[in-house]
């Protein structure tokens, strides 16, 4: 398939699909990619072929030659964006040619193909359609989409890239991220582990961002912290990210969020959240910020608020930060004004409480 052409899709619909009453249960408790619907999207690709055998399919297993190179050599990619039920009944997703953008820049950094954009949003709705159902009613929760791509050549040589992958979407039922209304986060500043250096592939959506993150996450639960918090790989000093989430630093009625260096994810909600704040009269910088003018802003009061953002958690504020040598709260530790404003904007655009000035809403159905 060329990017100009359309690929036509394979619809193969499952015969055990849950009946009602078994989807009721699972959306009755969701909780966070645990339970997943009834069918899945697949599209193979060769090298010399391009994209082809693109399907809906029952949701299952795969069967996979143990040498296939995504099992060696973690050249693999992923996205996340989700479906929202909004109050009129339509079913949309946020930005997705966002992600099928972001998707792309990964794939380039990981010498994997491109997948044309429309190909990507069009395999989303596909599967979204079929698994309507799935989209659950309740407040703030969605319907999470995992789109991937895996290296599948059966070959253990690491002199080139794989010459054939596989690329899928699976969907999940999720619940609000946090039940029982926004609770901030404890956060471990990593000055012993690195996430990312420059050159490297801090700016992918791979896996192995994830793999090797896995060991600063434990040791920031036994330090009593929920999440990691990322410093540069040069000094230790300068924020990056959160785990999986990006940044923001409240002076005020002035938002700071670290900048795009190459080191941390370009996150689609980071981006929206910096369009947004204008509207809601705050001025915007995108910087860099080291720890001891966090923790000093924190002290003089000048640093009002922190929070996180991404699109499975949305916005979450950020209550304490402790180090090897150091430890204070953000505020007064609860969640402040501003994080809260921009939550519910950005919410309200996602679930059609609030005008889409930007367009980034995306109708299925
Ligand atoms: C996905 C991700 C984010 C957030 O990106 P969104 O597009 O806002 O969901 C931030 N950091 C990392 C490391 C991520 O993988």
């Amino acid at each position: 398939m060329t990017a100009t052409q359309k690929l036509s899709f394979d619809v193969q619909l499952s015969d055990h699909a849950r009946t009602a009453a078994e989807r009721a249960e699972v959306l009755a408790n969701p909780g966070f990619g645990t339970y997943f619907t009834d069918h899945m999207i697949s599209i193979d690709y060769t090298e010399g072929e391009g994209w082809h055998d693109a399907r809906l399919m029952p949701y299952g297993p795969l069967s996979l030659d143990p040498a296939t190179s995504v099992f060696h050599y973690a050249q693999e990619l992923f996205e996340g964006l989700k479906a929202y039920r909004q109050s009129s009944g339509a079913i949309v997703m946020f930005r997705p040619y966002a992600n099928a953008a972001r998707f792309n820049t990964s794939a380039a950094r990981m010498a994997m193909p491109a997948l044309p954009e429309d190909a990507f949003v069009e395999s989303l709705e596909l599967l979204v359609q079929t698994d309507r159902d799935w989209v659950p009613t309740a407040e703030g929760h969605s319907l999470y989409l995992r789109p991937f791509m895996i290296a599948t050549q059966p070959a253990l040589g690491v002199n080139y890239p794989s010459r054939t992958y596989k690329y899928m979407v699976i969907a999940s039922p999720a619940a609000s991220y946090f039940s029982g209304g926004v609770r901030p986060v404890s956060v471990w500043l990593s000055t012993e582990y690195t996430r990312a250096a420059p050159g490297g592939t801090g700016f992918a959506k791979c896996g192995g961002n994830y793999a090797a993150a896995f060991v600063a996450q434990r040791q920031a639960v036994e330090n009593g912290c929920d999440q990691v918090v990322w410093l540069d790989a040069h000094e230790h000093r300068y924020v990056e990210e959160m785990g999986g989430m990006n940044l923001f630093f409240v002076f005020g009625d002035k938002l700071l969020t670290p900048a795009l260096t190459g080191t941390l994810l370009p996150g689609i909600t980071r981006d929206s959240i910096l369009t947004i704040a204008g509207q809601v009269g705050l001025e915007v910088e995108e910087g860099r910020i080291s720890i001891e003018e966090w923790q000093a802003g924190c002290e003089s009061g000048e640093l009002t608020e922190v929070f996180a953002c991404g699109t499975a958690a949305v916005i979450t504020p950020v209550g304490s930060a402790k180090g090897a040598d150091r430890a204070w709260t953000v505020g007064d530790g609860t969640p402040g004004p501003v994080t809260l404003k921009l939550r519910e904007e950005l919410m309200g655009i996602q679930y059609g409480t609030r005008p889409d000035t930007h367009d980034w809403i995306h109708k299925i159905c």
